[in-house]
Formats: structure tokens, sequence, C-alpha cells
């Protein structure tokens, strides 16, 4: 059986580890970590994104501002919202919940944000800088991955690696930064031919597909440390893109969907935007 990886648990004390930065932060220069965030729109699964991501600035010390925009924000009002905070000294992190409504130009958008404050790390620059190994802001869910292999103890240099996913913000960074720790990455999608045989090959495995459970528990290889990033609902219930139950058969490790990756994402947005904070102070 599986041990069980509590992105909770390790989530958890990293935000408490930047609490206690911030602490430092205040004492010595006075200042204190602000993570601008704009919402548009009235879906409900963002606002309780935004709600989760304002109770955790608030926890760790940071001051948060929620800038929330009606569904029918034209293009030009959201941008000039986000230059509005590219300007502002007091703001050192912004973030724009996605999705946007349909109709708004989702890269315009992201492209305006300043690199030094894309704490979310979608901003091209940030994406080319994590491209030539010398990254400034990860996207949160990769580098929570990583941050989770890392306080488990697995060693990730020679090993053979799987991505199941290519989007940008998810599977293709999860794969950069396992190539950047000298693991041999295999990235897998959905013109894969042969997902099973690809997985099974694999001693650590990234699933970010968005299908429930579709990684199947004998596909595993005995002993592969499994990353479920995928967050799915089914009947009311919220599953990961692996089947749990048999994968943990034969892992060695595991995360549990809720409770693995999800937590983690939140931690490093924290951790970007305290990063952000410093470098503003530089
Ligand atoms: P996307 O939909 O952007 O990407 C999904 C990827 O999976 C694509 O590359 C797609 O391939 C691939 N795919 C789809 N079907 C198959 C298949 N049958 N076989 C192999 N590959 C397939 O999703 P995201 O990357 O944004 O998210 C992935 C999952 O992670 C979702 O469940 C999402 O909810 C979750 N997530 C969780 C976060 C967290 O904090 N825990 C944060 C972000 C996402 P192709 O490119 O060929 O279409």
């Amino acid at each position: 059986m599986a041990k069980l990886i509590d992105g909770k648990a390790i989530g958890k004390a990293i935000r408490e580890e930047v609490r206690k930065e911030v602490e430092i932060l205040k004492e010595k220069e006075g200042r204190v970590p602000c993570l601008g965030v704009i919402l548009v729109g009235e879906d409900p699964a963002s606002q309780t994104y935004v709600r989760m991501k304002e109770k955790a600035c608030d926890q760790a010390g940071f001051v948060s501002r929620t800038y929330r925009l009606s569904g029918d924000t034209t293009q030009e009002e959201l941008i000039k919202m986000v230059n509005k905070l590219n300007s502002d000294n007091e703001i050192h992190g912004i973030l724009v919940q996605l999705p946007l409504p349909q109709g708004l130009d989702e890269k315009e958008v992201l492209n305006t944000i300043f690199p030094e404050k894309d704490v979310d790390g979608f901003h091209p620059v940030n994406v080319g800088r994590l491209m030539s190994g010398d990254p400034v802001f990860v996207p949160c869910t990769p580098r929570g991955v990583i941050e989770l292999l890392d306080r488990e103890g697995v060693e990730i240099k020679g090993k053979r690696a799987i991505v199941v996913g290519r989007s940008n913000i998810v599977g293709k960074p999860a794969a950069i930064l396992l190539l950047q720790r000298h693991a041999t990455v295999t990235i897998c999608h959905s013109r894969t031919q042969d997902l099973p045989g690809e997985v099974r090959r694999a001693d650590i495995v990234v699933a970010a597909v968005g299908r429930p459970e579709m990684v199947k528990g004998d596909w595993i290889k005995e002993g592969a440390i499994v990353i479920d990033v995928g967050v799915n609902r089914v009947d009311d219930k919220l599953v990961g893109d692996v089947d749990f139950s048999a994968a943990r058969e034969r892992a060695g490790a595991i995360t549990p969907v809720p409770g693995g990756v999800g937590p983690m994402t939140i931690a490093m947005l924290l951790q970007n935007t305290l990063e952000a904070c410093k470098y503003a102070g530089k």
C-alpha cells in the first residue's frame, strides 16, 4: 500500500514558513506583501477560489485586495484595471482569476501584467525564463508538484518521469521543471498512442488531464510516485485523474484528491507573492 503524500500538511507547513518570513520582513523593513486579485463575473467556482486566496493571504499576514468586476466588463476596462495595478507600488503580485467570461481576450490580459508582478507565472517573459532555466515566477501548481516531491524526499535526478497533459498552466511547466531536475521526461496527451505503456515505464507519474480516474491502477509501475493534479467533480465528490484506490496498491507514494496538489497551489501563490514583494524592495 502506497504512502499517502499529505499535501494539506505540507501546504500548511509552507504557509507557516511564509507567515514567519512576512513577520521578519515587516519588522525589518516595514513592508508586507500585497496581492491584487481581479475577478470578472459571477462564476461560482472562481468566487470560491478567490475567497480561498483572500483567506490564505490573511492568514499569512499579507494584504490582499480583490477587484470584483461585473461580467459585462469590456476588454479595455479590464486592461485599464490591470495597468492600474501595474503602476500601484503597494501591490506586489497581480492575479487575474481564470477563466475570464467569454469575449474577453485572456492572452492580452495576462500579457499586460508586468512580469515582475506576474505571480501566476503566465506572462511570456516568465514562461521564457522557465524554459531557459532561469525561472523567476513559476506557475503555482507545477511548482507545488516539485515541492511535494522534494519535501517527500523523492529523488528526481535520473528518474523516468511522465507528465500526462500538456497545458500551459500545468503539464508543460511541470515537464520542464522535472527536466531541469534531471529527470528523463515524457509528455503525453490526447494523441499519445500507448498511454498505459508510457505510464508503466515511469518512476514518477504526474497526471494533469481533467478526466476522472482515467489513469488506471495497473498502469502504475510498482513503487512509482504518483502525483495527481486532476480535480474532477463526480456525483458531488471530488476525484482525481488517477484511479486512486487501485493505484495505491502499486505505487510507492501517491497524492490523494482532495488534499494533495490542491493545497500546494495556494501555498506556492503565497510563496511567489512573497518573492515578488522581496524583489520590489531591491
Ligand atoms: P487542460 O484541459 O488544459 O489540459 C488537459 C490535458 O490533458 C491536455 O493536454 C490534453 O491533451 C490531455 N488529455 C485530455 N484527454 C486525454 C486523454 N484521453 N489521454 C491523454 N491526455 C489527455 O487541463 P489543465 O492542465 O488546466 O488541468 C488538468 C487537471 O488539473 C484538471 O482536472 C484541473 O481541474 C486540474 N487542476 C488542478 C489544479 C490544482 O490546484 N490542484 C490547478 C490547475 C488544474 P491535448 O493537449 O492533446 O488536448
